[in-house]
């Protein structure tokens, strides 16, 4: 069994991992009986953990906090406790398909946006997408993230009469991880993790940086120039970085 290796950043414990290491836990999150949750925040996130109690205590409560973003590699760096790499949520994604995949263990997606018009449901199109690229891997079921809060607990109901072992919640955060936390006891899935905007990705609805953004740690500019609309959430990462400089001068 691989020992977690916490990270305080601004007093938010996060797992220092690399990719190989985040695998190894997550597999063996999969053997246990509960609910286990992962949350991959970013310094986004963290921002928010920090004015948010009720966030704070969910990622407190995880199993697996995966540190996503540039920022918390930087922030790791500067508290003089290095992550060897950057391990982003939708690269986790896609190595626990792979997992999912060789190991028999089914999957269900519930969140992003219902059918319109011109498309499908984004989860069904995400779900189509990765069954090409992974012929054998097990889709449990789908679900689209605009419900009504009486709607809830039937699509619990729906996740657990799938029979699925893995769960991906992608409703944005915090509603991701609150979905999760509320609904810990009563989901029979082996574990549960919010995915942000990764449907929309495997979709093609949201096109994710090319590789020059992403080799430069640019990935938020990327987003900036897709999603213009982002940019006072944005402006968290600069706020995040001098707080963890005033936290380290202080220490
Ligand atoms: N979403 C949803 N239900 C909601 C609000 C959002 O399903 O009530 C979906 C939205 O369609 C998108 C994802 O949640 O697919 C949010 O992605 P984003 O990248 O904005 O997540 P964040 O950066 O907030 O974690």
């Amino acid at each position: 069994m691989e020992e977690r290796e916490i990270l305080d950043i601004l007093g938010i414990s996060v797992d220092k991992v690399d990719m190989r290491k985040a695998i190894s836990i997550f597999s063996n999150l999969m053997e246990t009986e509960e609910c286990s949750l992962i949350v991959t925040p970013n310094s986004e996130i963290i921002m928010n953990a920090t004015k948010d109690e009720s966030l704070r205590k969910i990622i407190a409560s995880a199993d697996l906090v995966i540190p996503d973003g540039i920022g918390l590699v930087y922030a790791s760096k500067l508290l003089g406790q290095p992550l060897k790499e950057r391990v982003t949520g939708i690269d986790f994604m896609e190595m626990i398909l792979i997992w999912l995949q060789e190991n028999e263990k089914s999957i269900y997606l519930f969140g992003s946006k219902p059918e319109n018009e011109e498309r499908e449901a984004v989860c069904d199109l995400a779900a189509k997408k990765k069954q090409i690229q992974y012929p054998n891997l097990k889709i449990a079921g789908t679900h689209h993230g605009y419900f009504k809060p009486e709607e809830e607990n039937s699509i619990v109901e729906h996740i657990n009469a799938s029979g699925a072992d893995f769960l991906c919640v992608a409703l944005g955060s915090p509603k991701q991880e609150e979905f999760i936390a509320r609904h810990r006891e009563s989901l029979k899935v082996k574990a549960a993790i919010g995915v942000g905007g990764s449907f929309d990705v495997w979709a093609g609805t949201l096109k994710r940086a090319p590789e020059f953004y992403q080799n430069h740690g640019l990935e938020w500019l990327y987003r900036f120039i897709q999603e213009p609309t982002r940019y006072k959430r944005m402006a968290a990462l600069p706020t995040f970085m001098i707080k963890v400089m005033a936290a380290k001068t202080k220490a």
